[in-house]
């Protein structure tokens, strides 16, 4: 191939700053690193850094008092060489640019992974959720949707939950579009209410996915999980199944957390006791069924599998030399900073890397969105043998590129997501 000057990256018009923050540093150097280990061509490479769009939205709302508030709302959409724009949708208090910017570079890859006909996105409203009711949660949900219509789409971009989001904002999201376009439009949104067009396991299929990862690391390591301990950081959508599964084949909780606190246990924590105290109140501020520690200890609660699946950025150079487990399941997206790898490698801890983890979720998202563009829809034992299957064929992928490259499970499936796209790239070329 003739030789290609590398491309030459104009920064200046964009405002930096969130270049710097912390989530958008660690998924550029680990896209850098893997960039590295494929040889990736510096072109392409160059046009992988940065997302493709990024829309930032001033989200007016009228609170319950009256007044007027202003959120800050962003879709960032990364890449769509392989197919419309997929992600979450975030509302956090910590939510930026560079997070969701972060997010949706790792949304290419998992979908890149995942082999799905699919892109990166991701988008956040910088808002804590708990601090709204459900009137503002509803105006701000729409307010947002009403911003980016122009962007969204059933082949354009598609969002879905993700921290802080649920099935019934997936509906306003939905029906606010539908509204607009004159047109019910359920594909426009994954991770609906199932009498919305929803599918059958969407809500349970990243915890799910999850724990086929978990079970395929223990095979390897020879570890019993019905004999097993584990730990759950984050007791939410993703944290609480993959703790009942988890439960359900015999193994022991010893330690939760969620933005309460973390309650830990070493004779082991009923999941039935937690789950009642969920339905009571919305968080497990004051559960008994356990000593009470900040959040974050619990990573270091010895364990056979820890399964962070909160917020990112959790597991850094400083906590890694105490972390205890043998195997870490990436629940969360970007749990751990690119300096504590080599801390848990060293340790001998099996990583499954997020992009791997957790991507039961936008696997059975796209299932959703294959089933509602066919109006036909299958049955949750036909979804349940489909995910179990990508899920363990990806994990094995990703295994033997580790092996035979020698480099780490966070490589291997980083390095696989991007050569999909770089493939797909030089087939599609550069529009001039
Ligand atoms: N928010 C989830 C993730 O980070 C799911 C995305 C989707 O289903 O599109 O993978």
């Amino acid at each position: 191939m003739a030789h290609t000057p590398a491309a030459t990256v104009h920064n200046h018009s964009i405002g930096l700053q969130w270049e710097s923050s912390p989530a958008r540093r660690q998924s550029i150097q680990n896209f850098d690193h893997a960039a590295e280990i494929l040889n990736l061509d510096p072109n392409t490479a160059a046009r992988l850094r940065r997302p493709e769009k990024i829309i930032i939205v001033s989200v007016p709302v009228r609170m319950d008092d009256g007044s007027v508030e202003v959120f800050t709302g962003y879709r960032v959409q990364h890449n769509d060489s392989c197919g419309p724009y997929k992600g979450g949708i975030r509302y956090h208090p910590t939510v930026d640019l560079g997070e969701v910017a972060a997010l949706a570079m790792a949304m290419t890859w998992k979908c890149g992974l995942m082999n799905l006909p699919l892109g990166g996105a991701k988008g956040g409203i910088e808002v804590d959720p708990l601090a709204l009711s459900r009137d503002e949660m509803q105006s701000l949900t729409r307010r947002y949707t009403a911003e980016l219509l122009a962007v969204l789409g059933p082949e354009r971009d598609i969002p879905a939950p993700d921290m802080g989001t649920n099935e019934q904002i997936m509906s306003w999201i939905m029906d606010t579009y539908s509204q607009h376009a004159g047109v019910i439009t359920p594909e426009v949104v994954t991770g609906k209410p199932v009498e919305l067009g929803g599918s059958a396991l969407r809500k349970e299929a990243t915890g799910r996915g999850v724990v086929y990862c978990i079970e395929e690391a223990a095979r390897e390591i020879g570890l019993d999980l019905s004999k097993a301990t584990f730990v759950v950081h984050g007791f939410g959508n993703v944290g609480s199944v993959a703790a009942t599964e988890l439960a359900a084949r015999g193994a022991k909780c010893v330690a939760v957390a969620d933005v309460s606190g973390g309650y830990i246990n070493p004779a082991g924590l009923s999941l039935e006791a937690l789950h009642a105290h969920l339905r009571r109140h919305r968080t497990l501020a004051d559960f008994k069924g356990g000593d009470r520690v900040a959040p974050g200890d619990v990573l270091t609660v010895p364990c056979d599998v820890l399964i962070p699946a909160a917020t990112g950025q959790v597991i850094t150079a400083t906590n890694a030399p105490a972390v205890r487990c043998r195997i870490l399941a990436e629940g969360a997206n970007a749990p751990t900073m690119p300096e504590a790898d080599p801390i848990l490698l060293n340790n001998g801890v099996f990583v499954i890397p997020d992009v791997l983890c957790n991507a039961g979720g936008v696997t059975v998202s796209y299932f959703e969105w294959v089933q509602g563009g066919m109006h036909f829809f299958w049955s949750e034992a036909e979804i349940d043998e489909r995910l179990s299957k990508l899920m363990r064929d990806a994990f094995h992928r990703v295994r033997e590129f580790a092996r035979s490259r020698n480099v780490s499970n966070r490589m291997a499936a980083l390095c696989i997501g991007i050569a999909r796209v770089d493939r797909v790239m030089r087939r599609r070329g550069l529009y001039a």
